[in-house]
């Protein structure tokens, strides 16, 4: 891996991912979104006309995944198969199905190896890995984890704002059903042992870019 490794899980909108990529711009390290795969390979089955309850023909279409992501965090891209699907898989078609691929042992052991030699491979001196199970199973050894957590009122207001065309009702439900059942594969509300735990309830972005940058520089040459 790169020297520097920095784990960062949390639930959907903590702000995990533009927190992360912030953070890694102002430390000149790379940026790696692990939920863009997990949503990119949901966009692949939906686009192919997988049943996704189906886990035996979910997991044979992460064996010929062709994904590609950029690491550079000003350089963000994601791409299935040579398509730019970037902003594809934010919609919300692609947040309902998400969950159904993640819970495929297959998919989560296919996908761990990809993000371990995506990390490793990347030139610069340190890359923030974020996702659900970064601090725990990908990158359990890494010099710096955090859990970026913040209460449900406020995950929702930020989700909302970024969907200004779904409702803060549909966007509440949303967010609780992916959380329901995301956390019956990986558990990313708990802080894991050694774990430090960033509360960003009370804290506007920039301060927990900040503060997720001080935690950086304290636990790193
Ligand atoms: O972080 P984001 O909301 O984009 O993640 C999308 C989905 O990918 C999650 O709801 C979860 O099902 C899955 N995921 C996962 N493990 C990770 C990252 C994401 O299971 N490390």
């Amino acid at each position: 891996m790169s020297d520097i490794i920095v784990a960062v899980d949390g639930p959907a909108g903590s702000g995990k991912s533009s927190v992360s990529r912030e953070a890694a711009r102002r430390l000149d390290f790379g940026y790696l979104d692990t939920g863009a795969a997990y949503r990119a390979l949901a966009w692949h089955c939906l686009d192919e006309g997988v049943d996704l309850d189906d886990a035996t023909a979910v997991a044979a279409h992460v064996a010929d995944f062709d994904y590609a992501t950029g690491l550079n965090p000003d350089r963000y891209f994601v791409r299935v198969g040579g398509e730019d699907i970037t902003t594809d898989i934010r919609e919300p078609r692609v947040s309902a199905a998400v969950s159904a691929v993640a819970r495929v042992p297959e998919v989560r052991r296919a996908l761990t190896a990809m993000f371990r030699e995506l990390a490793a491979e990347h030139p610069s001196a340190g890359v923030i890995i974020e996702g659900r199970d970064i601090t725990t199973v990908v990158a359990p050894e890494a010099a710096v984890r955090v859990l970026l957590t913040a209460s449900p009122e406020a995950r929702i207001a930020r989700r909302s704002a970024e969907l200004s065309a779904v409702s803060t009702e549909a966007t509440a439900e949303q967010l609780a059903s992916r959380d329901a059942q995301d956390s019956r594969v990986v558990d990313f509300m708990n802080a894991a042992e050694g774990v430090t735990t960033l509360d960003s309830t009370e804290l506007d972005f920039e301060q927990t870019v900040q503060s997720l940058i001080d935690i950086v520089r304290s636990r790193t040459p």
